[in-house]
């Protein structure tokens, strides 16, 4: 019997680490309009190439953001960096590059690719001397994981070394908590779908050297993190999460998420409750298995 239980428990196992849920057993409706992904990754791609005016880029981000909010109200409260992971695992905000004064949100324009010069964001550094994406004392890559409970809402992943635009292989994440995109940028892998819900901790990918800047030898090995929050009129407003950063708690290790992409809205409200804890599926009890990763301590990377 025992036995029985065991293998029981080892497929489950399995099948959850695979993601092969079915959906009858999650509390998971799908409504809205799946386009919005393909829409939100044209429209970025129309930015970047500068086949759209920013006028046009501004209503088309609305319409957007409207489904969006559509699928996942939001109260207006703002919970600043209550329950949120710090974005690298086993890394702090001692991470976050010139000491969190690396924030400059004047002149940015999300839809407008002709100006340059601000750097609304904050750059979280790794220990990498060699540029080879390996963190130097760690040994290992390091994970990007997300901040909080949201949707992928766009991803690239395949940057090219010959390719100019700045942001290399990123990811967007609609946070259903704080009501904003983040966006994730310069990795070396990007491991998640756009429509794939993730939660605090959960890997979105490995920290790298992709983007025009990112890649030359002046740029030491970071991860580039932008908060956009939505106004009244859904437009994106940049907003310095460096106190949060300061508020967050480290995970030493990355989980996967529980859901697989399924490119279509979820009901987060009825999905569990976010809860003050990582995740305490059997992920986090696959996560912790020695073999996946040697242990290292929580210390944090280079400023
Ligand atoms: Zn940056």
């Amino acid at each position: 019997m025992k036995l029985l239980m065991f293998s029981f428990n080892f497929i489950f196992a399995l099948f959850a680490f695979a993601g092969l849920h079915s959906d009858q057993s999650l509390p998971l409706a799908s409504y809205g309009n799946p386009d919005v992904f393909d829409r939100f990754k044209s429209l970025l791609v129309a930015v970047r190439e500068q086949k759209i005016s920013p006028d046009s880029a501004r209503s088309e981000f609305r319409s957007i953001m409207t489904e969006v909010r559509k699928a996942y109200p939001h109260n207006g409260e703002h919970p600043g960096g209550k329950n949120m992971v710090f974005p690298l695992a086993g890394s702090n905000y001692t991470a976050v590059g010139g000491k969190g004064l690396g924030y400059r949100d004047v002149g940015f324009d999300l839809f407008d690719h002709t100006v340059s010069g601000s750097h609304p964001a904050h750059d979280i550094f790794i220990l990498d001397r060699n540029y080879d994406c390996i963190d130097d004392r760690k040994n290992t890559y390091i994970d990007i994981v997300s901040v909080g409970n949201g949707i992928v809402m766009g991803t690239e992943k395949n940057w090219q070394d010959t390719s100019e635009y700045r942001g290399g292989n990123y990811v967007w994440v609609y946070d259903f908590e704080r009501g904003g995109l983040w966006y994730y940028a310069h990795h070396r892998k990007v491991t998640v779908e756009p429509g794939q819900v993730v939660e605090p901790g959960n890997k979105l990918g490995e920290v790298g050297r992709t983007g025009f800047n990112a890649k030359s030898k002046r740029s030491d090995t970071h991860l580039h993190l932008m908060f956009l929050d939505l106004e009244e009129d859904l437009l994106p407003c940049p907003v310095n999460s460096f106190d949060w950063l300061k508020e967050a708690r480290t995970v030493t290790y990355s989980s996967e998420p529980r859901y697989a992409a399924r490119r279509k809205w979820m009901d987060y409200p009825k999905m569990t409750a976010p809860s003050s804890k990582p995740l305490t599926s059997s992920f986090t009890a696959f996560n912790k298995l020695p073999a996946r990763k040697k242990t290292f301590s929580v210390k944090a990377g280079r400023l």
